[in-house]
């Protein structure tokens, strides 16, 4: 029997990934705080729990996409690769789990269905899928930014006759290619590393692909022991390197602009960066090609170029190759063997842009102008309801029974992308309108969950307990992240979940914080520094007395 009695703790968390296990752990084990985890997924790992689709690795080297908080972690952990796979990460963070001894304080297959504010008490109550109850005065969501796959939207898919995948809930069996008619839809990252390794086992693979992608190579290689051994002597001023850099990797050889070198010099740094892979093209090539059109156009053209190079049919390179839209405005995603995929003879490319899907059949997918494409089985590779999606899943009430849903109905509104107005004691971990996913996403997290803990104990030391941002500090904030991504060329992406347009109806704002992680993390330290600036700090005995 589920008991309705609810109970009551210091802070709830949300997600049991690397922010739900960071956070549990500073709360409990540092601040000695009560603290209840929630995950819907059946144990630790968040994006590495739900996204076990063949290919799937980590983007960022695994040297920089870990945890910093704690030395001994990160010097007894040894990476097998240079950017690991799933597998590998998921085990990371089970060692994690382990390590502090973190499942206790967590419910698994227990998603948070509502999160309500009561003023009279100043507590949040938490209902779950299990039927119980909980109450604190604080919650953090650790929900993520990637977790809430989009729904499939194409009519029919419920009675396709095969097994329909969706990359972002893979399931736990192993799922195997050899002989069927596999379909897949998008070729964002998780569709690229899919496909690349797909291709390798399916029967045939078909690639339905509305807008081609800037896939760049990632340069992946086995762990080299001396370099593992160097970083390891180093960690400190490589982690501080990273917090220093836009995206959160200690990238130093950025040039200010792709116009203010010879056509030579273009071509030398374009094609070291390309050979020596991760972001280093996108990120570590010029400063300039998220920003002028003419500088990513230099940018553009030679990926293009390499892609006709590699792929050796002329009409699939032409298909492939990414015309319309500037480089970096959909994230660029990193590959092995994405492009000779398609050499392969067991792999087709169908354009679905103008011919575009109308509907999934019994046996497979018909487009618009009624060609039938017969699958045993079909991927869905189509992404996210990004940033705000998780949280407005949460079926969150602040203030005054003010819902986050209509708080948000043009678009996200917080302060520094963390909290928001009317939603005292909220913490959202890499919420919208922070660098997040902008950033190395372990570095962005323990910068939150450590702002966070920052801020409860300034509560705390003056005997406070209630936070929560000034509407003008949030007007101020959506208003400087809107600026900022005018400035670049984000904005010009016709579909990029970035800018919340890869869903059907989602108000069309960025989701991102673009002024680069070190702009952001001194102005929240300026923010500390004057006294948490913008925000509101009261006492819930005074809020009810
Ligand atoms: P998540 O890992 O998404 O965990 C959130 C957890 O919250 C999930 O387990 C979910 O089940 C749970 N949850 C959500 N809502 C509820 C609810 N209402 N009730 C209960 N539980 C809930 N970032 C990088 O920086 N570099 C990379 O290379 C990179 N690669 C990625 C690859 C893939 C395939 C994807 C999808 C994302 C990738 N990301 C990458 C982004 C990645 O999401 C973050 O790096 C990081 O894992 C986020 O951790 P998190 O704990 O914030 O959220
Ligand atoms: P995504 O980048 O949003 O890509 C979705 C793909 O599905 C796009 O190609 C999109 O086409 C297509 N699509 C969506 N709806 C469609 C429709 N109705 N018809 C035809 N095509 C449709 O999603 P993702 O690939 O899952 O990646 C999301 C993010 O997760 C990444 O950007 C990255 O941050 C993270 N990620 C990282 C890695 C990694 O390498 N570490 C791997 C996977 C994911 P359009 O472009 O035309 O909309």
């Amino acid at each position: 029997m589920v008991s309705t009695e609810p109970t009551t703790h210091d802070a709830i968390v949300v997600g049991a990934g690397f922010a739900g296990l960071y956070a549990v752990h500073v709360l409990r084990d540092r601040r000695h705080m009560q603290v209840i985890g929630f995950d819907a997924a059946g144990d630790v790992g968040g994006t590495w729990y739900w996204n076990r689709y063949p290919g799937a690795r980590v983007d960022i080297e695994s040297v920089h996409y870990s945890y910093s908080f704690d030395d001994e972690l990160q010097q007894e952990w040894h990476w097998t690769e240079r950017f690991p796979a799933q597998a590998e990460i998921l085990s990371y963070l089970e060692h994690v789990a382990d390590r502090y001894d973190l499942r206790r304080s967590f419910r698994f297959n227990t998603r948070v269905v509502s999160l309500t504010w009561d003023d009279t008490d100043a507590m949040w109550t938490a209902t779950t899928s299990a039927g119980t109850t909980h109450r604190a005065r604080f919650v953090i969501s650790g929900a993520g930014t990637l977790s809430v796959p989009k729904e499939p939207e194409f009519p029919g898919v419920e009675d396709f006759a095969g097994e329909v995948l969706m990359t972002g809930n893979w399931p736990h069996h192993e799922v195997s290619f050899e002989g069927k008619r596999v379909g897949i839809i998008g070729v964002g990252s998780s569709g690229i590393q899919a496909i690349s390794e797909i291709a390798k086992t399916a029967g045939h693979l078909t690639v339905l692909q509305r807008t081609p992608n800037y896939a760049t190579p990632i340069g992946n290689y086995p762990t080299r022991p001396d370099e593992e051994a160097a970083e390891k002597a180093d960690y400190r001023a490589i982690r501080d390197a990273s917090r220093n850099h836009f995206l959160g990797v200690p990238y130093s050889e950025v040039q200010p602009s792709a116009l203010a070198v010879s056509p030579e010099e273009r071509r030398r740094v374009f094609d070291d960066r390309w050979n020596r892979g991760g972001f280093r093209l996108f990120i570590d090539s010029f400063g300039d090609i998220l920003f002028d059109k003419a500088a990513n156009d230099t940018v553009a053209s030679y990926i293009r170029e390499r892609i006709r190079e590699r792929v050796h049919d002329p009409a699939k390179a032409e298909l492939l190759a990414p015309e319309g839209y500037p480089y970096g405005t959909k994230r660029p995603p990193l590959e092995t063997d994405y492009y000779e995929a398609y050499n392969r003879p067991n792999v087709d490319l169908v354009d679905v842009k103008g011919n575009p899907i109308a509907a999934v059949t019994p046996t497979g997918v018909r487009l618009a102008d009624g060609t039938e494409h017969d699958f045993d089985m079909l991927i869905l590779a189509t992404g996210f309801d990004a940033c705000t999606g998780p949280l407005l899943a949460m079926n969150i009430t602040g203030r005054g029974g003010l819902r986050l849903a209509d708080h948000w109905a043009d678009g996200p509104q917080t302060y520094l992308g963390l909290m928001a107005a009317g939603f005292p004691n909220l913490f959202m971990i890499t919420g919208p309108q922070s660098p997040s996913v902008l950033y190395n996403m372990p570095l962005a997290i323990e910068d939150h969950v450590d702002f966070t803990v920052a801020a409860l104990d300034h509560l705390r030391e003056r005997g406070l307990d209630v936070i929560e941002p000034e509407p003008s500090a949030e007007a101020a904030w959506v208003a400087h992240t809107n600026e900022l991504a005018e400035a670049t060329l984000l904005p010009d992406s016709p579909t990029s979940w970035y800018m919340g347009n890869n869903i059907p109806g989602k108000p069309r704002r960025v989701l991102v914080y673009l002024g680069g992680a070190p702009a952001y993390r001194a102005k929240c330290d300026e923010v500390v520094a004057a006294g948490y600036e913008g925000f509101t700090l009261s006492s819930a005995s005074r809020v009810f007395a």
